[in-house]
């Protein structure tokens, strides 16, 4: 046995140099796949040598044995088919919910050890401190998610819900956590202090998303990736496990980064979206729904006389381009005008899509330049000088409405399309974005609509824009 040990402390070591390796690669599109499949080596190495020692313990059963290997071949079944046949635009949603099983899992571990040592042994603070932790922000973790992914899968409304004495309740679900967790490491031998402090973490991580609504939950579901990592930390330091230390830690902090940057992004405070009511904006929200939106229509024909005589073109891409997967098509697009000396840059917004990153993967996959993706705050600087915008897909990221008090959206720093000369945008309908309000961008002077599906109007305008830079 003490061989096998040595060996499966040395290939956890090997596990999380792939982890850290792989994190590494994932900084730039280009080497992010790649750094995919080298951290899921780590984990493959990680997951065996577990079971490895697991089945060698004197005290694994038969019975056990085969639960934990039927555990592992549903687990990896389920994962793979779930991850080959997800959509590309469903993805958000599969995150959320590998969150939240992870944040679930992490819960189970912490209430499992804990429950099998209570029967009369002594446990110490250094055991039941991280079982509290690990149970508070697992429960959290495991709701919250599940709460999340219903918004971003559609089953729930996305818009913020909220009710008479929620932050009160808030309030008092936070004193009933922190009494529990000290009742739980005080007096550790009565189990009920820590089924206590796992059903109110559980309503607590419901309290905590529901009113979460408007555009920002792309913070909350980074909040809760950081959440998962470090519930997984916790129950590695409950079982004494290296590896779901180093990797709860890993992503624990490479989530509490992301969740930074997505918050100085959105211009929010973290701990406006932990105190509950975040993003809710006041209660004149509804005021931006209501705003008259008057359009100008506009054909395929029209937009490729504007394309094929512009110097300057900012493509804007949004949730829509990725739902079309029109990706091919803007890339060729874009190709047509810079063959013929037209400058095409693309402006990214942080949050466009539905996850952190999404135009930038989407955009990689068709090898679109890197110096042509202008991120934020250089796009802004570009739209005075741009000719046509072309708004593929995009609401939320360009709604003027940002800048107003009182809507969903406000402070959300957005694209300044406004400023440029010419504005098309293309999407099917008069739809809200995910914010659920109206775009004042659209009735501009400026702006004209393009109602289409995002393929099938970018192909429309290839061919018209073909035929007049061949005049
Ligand atoms: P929005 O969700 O604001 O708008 C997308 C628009 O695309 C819709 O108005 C829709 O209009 C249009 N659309 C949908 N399908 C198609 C199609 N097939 N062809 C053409 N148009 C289509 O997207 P944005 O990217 O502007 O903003 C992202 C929003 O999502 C923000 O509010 C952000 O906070 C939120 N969010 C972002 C996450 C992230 O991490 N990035 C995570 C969760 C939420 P129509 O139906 O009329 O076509």
């Amino acid at each position: 046995m003490s061989g096998l040990i040595t060996l499966v402390s040395l290939m956890y070591l090997v596990s999380a140099a792939c982890y850290v390796i792989g994190l590494h690669m994932m900084r730039t599109p280009k080497t992010a796949r790649n750094g995919n499949r080298v951290s899921a080596v780590g984990m493959i190495i990680a997951v065996i040598m577990t079971f490895l020692i697991v089945i060698n313990k004197h005290e694994a059963t038969m019975t056990g044995s085969i639960v934990l290997a039927a555990g592992l071949i549903l687990g990896l079944a389920y994962g793979t088919i779930r991850a080959r046949t997800v959509e590309m635009t469903d993805m958000p949603q599969l995150v959320s919910l590998f969150n939240a099983v992870g944040g679930g899992a992490a819960a189970a571990i912490g209430t499992f050890d804990y429950l099998s040592l209570t029967a009369g042994s002594h446990i110490s603070f250094a055991f039941s401190f991280p079982v509290a932790l690990d149970l508070v922000i697992g429960g959290v973790t495991f709701s919250g998610s599940l709460i999340a992914t219903g918004k971003l899968a559609g089953n729930i409304s996305g818009k913020p819900i909220s009710f008479p004495g929620a932050k009160l309740l808030n309030a008092i679900v936070v004193i009933v956590i922190v009494a529990a967790v000290v009742l739980t490491i005080g007096f550790p031998v009565n189990a009920w202090w820590l089924v206590l402090t796992l059903v109110a973490s559980l309503i607590f991580g419901i309290l905590m998303t529901i009113p979460i609504g408007g555009a920002d939950m792309p913070v909350v579901v980074s909040l809760l990736n950081a959440f998962t990592g470090l519930a997984v930390a916790m129950a590695g330091f409950v079982i004494d496990n290296q590896a779901l230390i180093i990797a709860g830690a890993l992503v624990g902090a490479a989530g509490t980064i992301l969740t930074l940057q997505m918050a100085a992004a959105m211009n929010r405070s973290v701990m406006n979206i932990i105190a509950g009511g975040f993003g809710t904006g006041d209660s004149n929200s509804a005021a931006a729904d209501d705003v008259p939106v008057n359009v100008k229509e506009t054909s395929p024909d029209d937009v490729g006389v504007q394309l094929a005589y512009a110097q300057n073109v900012m493509i804007v891409p949004g949730y829509g381009l990725a739902a079309a997967q029109a990706q091919h098509e803007v890339a060729e697009l874009a190709k047509l005008l810079t063959d013929h000396d037209i400058n095409v840059n693309y402006a990214i917004h942080p949050v466009a899509g539905r996850m952190p990153g999404h135009m930038n993967v989407l955009l990689a996959e068709v090898n679109v330049p890197y110096d042509q993706m202008k991120q934020l705050e250089e796009a802004n600087s570009m739209f005075e000088n741009t000719d046509v915008s072309l708004v593929i897909g995009a609401n939320d990221v360009t709604n003027p409405a940002a800048r107003r008090k009182g809507t969903a959206i406000t402070g959300m720093p957005i694209l300044d399309i406004d400023k440029s000369k010419s504005v098309v945008v293309i999407k099917r309908s008069m739809s809200t974005g995910y914010a659920g309000i109206q775009n004042e961008l659209f009735s501009d002077d400026q702006t004209h609509m393009l109602f289409a599906d995002a393929k099938k109007g970018l192909q429309d305008i290839i061919a018209s824009t073909k035929e007049y830079l061949d005049e």
